[in-house]
C-alpha cells in the first residue's frame, strides 16, 4: 500500500491517504470529483475507527444515506457492494455513512461536516452554481473543472476532525442477504423473487407488471 505523507506544519509527517486505493476509486468511478473524495475519506475514517480493512465477504456492512459519487469510493474501499448485500442505501440525501463489523458488532457513524467546499473557496461556489445552472461560459466551465479537481485533492488532505464528526453507535444490523425461491409472473413470464410477487386480478405478477401500488395516502 502506498500512503502519501503530509507535513502537518508542526514538522510531523503523517499518513494522509492511500494513493493506490484513491486511484482505484477514480478508475471505478470514471472521473475525479469532490464527491468521490468525500466518500473516500468517509470510508477511510470509518475503517480506521473500526480497525479493519476491506471486506472480502459480508463481514462489513456500509449504510449510505445518498446515491451520489461518494458511494463508488465506499464500495472500492470497504468491499461492500449491492451485489453482496452489504451495501445498504437509504434515500435521505445526507452525507452520512455508517460502517459496521458483523464479527465484533461494532458500528461507527460518519457525518461529513456541511459546507466544507463553499467555505473554502467563494469562486468555486459561484462557478459551480453557474455550471449546474447551465449559464456558464466555456471559459468558466474549464476553470470550474480545474477547481473541481483541486477541491477533491484538498478534501483528501483535510484532517479528519475538520472533515467530519464520527462516533461509535449501537446498531441493529440488518440480516444477511437471503435467498428466496422464484415465482414465474403470470403476465410477462419472467421469474421474480417470492417476496416481490403481487396478486393482480387473481394472478401472481411481478412488480413491473403490477404497476402502481394501491393506497389512500397513509
Ligand atoms: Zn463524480
Ligand atoms: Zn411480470
Amino acid at each position: 500500500m502506498a500512503f502519501l505523507l503530509l507535513n502537518d506544519k508542526k514538522g510531523e509527517w503523517k499518513m494522509a491517504y492511500d494513493v493506490a486505493a484513491w486511484e482505484k476509486s477514480v478508475a471505478f468511478h470514471g472521473h475525479i470529483c469532490p464527491g468521490l473524495a468525500i466518500g473516500f475519506k468517509a470510508a477511510q475514517v470509518g475503517l480506521n475507527a473500526l480497525g479493519v480493512a476491506r471486506a472480502e465477504d459480508e463481514e462489513l456492512v456500509a449504510i449510505v444515506e445518498n446515491d451520489a459519487c461518494g458511494v463508488d469510493a465506499i464500495q472500492v474501499l470497504t468491499g461492500c457492494t449491492i451485489g453482496k448485500g452489504n451495501l445498504i442505501y437509504r434515500d435521505y440525501g445526507k452525507q452520512v455513512y455508517t460502517f459496521a463489523n458483523r464479527k465484533t458488532g461494532e458500528a461507527v457513524r460518519v457525518a461529513v461536516n456541511p459546507g466544507l467546499l463553499d467555505a473554502r473557496d467563494e469562486e468555486y461556489r459561484q462557478l459551480r452554481q453557474k455550471v449546474f445552472g447551465g449559464t456558464a461560459t466555456q471559459e468558466e466551465r474549464e476553470r470550474f473543472s480545474v477547481k473541481h479537481r483541486e477541491a477533491a485533492r484538498w478534501l483528501l488532505e483535510l484532517p479528519d476532525d475538520r472533515f467530519c464528526q464520527w462516533k461509535k453507535i449501537d446498531l441493529q444490523l440488518p440480516g444477511k442477504a437471503r435467498i428466496f425461491s422464484s415465482i414465474i409472473c403470470e403476465e410477462c413470464g419472467e421469474a421474480a423473487m417470492e417476496p416481490r410477487i403481487r396478486i393482480k386480478n387473481g394472478k401472481k405478477v411481478c412488480l413491473a407488471c403490477f404497476g402502481e401500488e394501491y393506497g389512500r395516502g397513509w
